[in-house]
């Protein structure tokens, strides 16, 4: 399994790839599940956490870099199951409330058209097991008083609630705010806000990371993100 190791001594391995990804940072004192991806992964994805044969298995936190349907769809059976407490933004709660986030808005033609039709399927399609989230996160948190080095930002323009995960300030998990499936773009094809989406790299590199995990695709290095900043805001 893809894994990464951190100079505090965390592990970061990949969890779950291909429809969505999804990581688990392991750290000594627990264990952080970033994103659960559909139901179809559930079984994979539980299997593939304890195959890790992790001292400590326990999942302390299950953080939701957002609301979609392909990043949440297991969270309530986690919450359940693994009795983690879900964090997530506030800004996005009342869809956790409510089963269904609305698809984002698609950033060129095809994707516009996508999204569109997508909306008009709605909740049958794209809706979720309803869930209460334990922990709202405003513009950031924290969890050095929880025992781990790492600090959840918002980092908004894909969704409104859109949060990052940074990990001792070397690698952030970011969700679907840079998307690592095309070579030389991190641009994802559905976002709400562009204008805040680009502000958010900016704020994601200002943490010093030199690596970021996003939800689809594969690791994207810091000097991408640069170029890209460069291009978006000229
Ligand atoms: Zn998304």
């Amino acid at each position: 399994m893809r894994n990464w190791k951190l100079k505090n001594g965390y592990t970061i391995f990949q969890v779950l790839i291909l429809r969505s990804n999804c990581f688990l940072i392991s750290c000594p004192n627990g264990n952080i599940l970033v994103d659960t991806g559909i139901q179809g992964s559930r079984t994979r994805l539980m299997k593939n956490i304890k195959s890790l044969n992790l001292a400590n298995s326990k999942i302390d936190f299950l953080i939701l870099t957002h609301s979609h349907f392909d990043h949440c769809r297991n969270a309530r059976y986690l919450q359940e199951n693994e009795n983690c407490k879900i964090i997530m933004s506030e800004n996005e709660a009342e869809y956790a409330r409510t089963g269904y986030t609305t698809l984002p808005e698609g950033t060129i033609q095809l994707t516009k058209l996508v999204s569109v039709l997508g909306n008009m399927i709605g909740e049958k399609g794209f809706g979720f097991d309803v869930f209460n989230p334990d922990i709202l996160v405003k513009e950031n948190l924290s969890l050095i008083k929880s025992g781990f080095d790492i600090e959840i930002i918002a980092t908004p323009g894909h969704s409104i609630g859109s949060l990052s995960v940074i990990v001792n300030n070397e690698i952030a998990i970011v969700g679907d705010t840079m998307f690592g499936v095309f070579r030389n773009s991190i641009f994802p094809p559905f976002a709400d806000n562009t204008r805040e989406l680009i502000a958010s790299w900016k704020k994601i590199l200002n943490t010093g990371c030199y690596l970021f995990l996003p939800g689809h695709g594969t690791a994207i290095k810091r000097e991408l993100v640069k170029s890209e900043l460069e291009v978006f805001i000229e």
